[in-house]
């Protein structure tokens, strides 16, 4: 154990020092931005998934490919509703059109506190993407909360205008519910990879036994019948592959400008 952990690479912004930082950087520069929240995904999960799961995966991607992982952002926003006078964000109301089957009265979902409107967020991420430029980084990778991720992808081909840099999310052109990397929300996909990396976070056991209950909060395929850490392990390999590609790529673009 001790061994292995010396051969893992360093990647994570905060702990490097600016010498393994400047190295890093001249070797790939990328720097990835995990789009967390602290939002209720079920019984089962940690209320920081959004969080973890593009982390454990970014640092995957940068001890591959090179770059760097910016901690995760836990604010972010998302859909609000006034329903008989009260407040209701995200997943707190479970009328969703498509999905009648998984529907569940509105209500505060325990441990969500992460909202934020449009407009602050956009600002947030503006800043962080002047400041990833001014050290020099030529390609951002940020993905994560479904809201925040679709925020980057409407503005991406302006900020990249704007900041002169790169910007990737896990989803490219296609949003994929079988294999999609968080294209859930606390069902198989995002089940499966905590599962893969944190199984000790996931407490299935919390879930109701009866597959006719549908569990409040979740979205998406039943973790009961289809979450594992084996699916876990084919979602991570399916998209690290293709961001990988994509990267490769990239960074082969940049280094011929030079
Ligand atoms: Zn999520």
């Amino acid at each position: 154990m001790q061994e292995n952990q010396h051969q893992i690479q360093n990647v994570i912004w905060s702990e490097l020092t600016p010498d393994e930082f400047r190295k890093r950087l001249a070797e790939a520069p990328i720097a990835y931005l995990p789009l967390g929240t602290l939002e209720f995904h079920g019984e089962h999960m940690p209320l920081g998934a959004d969080g973890i799961q593009p982390t454990e995966f970014f640092k995957e991607v940068a001890s591959e490919i090179g770059g760097i992982v910016l901690p995760a952002l836990f604010l972010g926003p998302d859909r609000v509703e006034t329903v008989n006078g009260n407040e209701y964000y995200g997943k707190d109301n479970g009328n969703h059109p498509s999905l009648d089957k998984q529907y569940y009265e509105p209500q505060i979902l325990t441990g969500s506190a992460y909202w934020i409107p449009n407009e602050v967020f956009i600002l947030i991420l503006k800043g962080i993407l002047k400041q990833l430029k001014r050290q020099g980084f030529k390609i951002v990778v940020a993905h994560g909360h479904g809201p925040s991720t679709h925020q980057l992808i409407n503005h991406a081909s302006e900020w990249e205008k704007e900041f002169g840099i790169r910007i990737f999310n896990l989803w490219g052109t296609g949003n994929d519910d079988w294999n999609g990397f968080m294209s859930d929300h606390g069902a198989m996909l995002e089940t499966s990879v905590i599962m893969k990396y944190r199984p000790e976070l996931v407490q299935m056991d919390k879930l109701p036994e009866d597959s006719n209950i549908w569990p409040v909060g979740i979205r998406g395929y039943d973790p009961r019948v289809y979450g594992s850490t084996q699916r876990g392990e084919e979602i991570v390999g399916i998209n690290k592959s293709r961001i990988l590609e994509s990267l490769t790529a990239a960074l082969n673009e940049i280094r011929d400008h030079f």
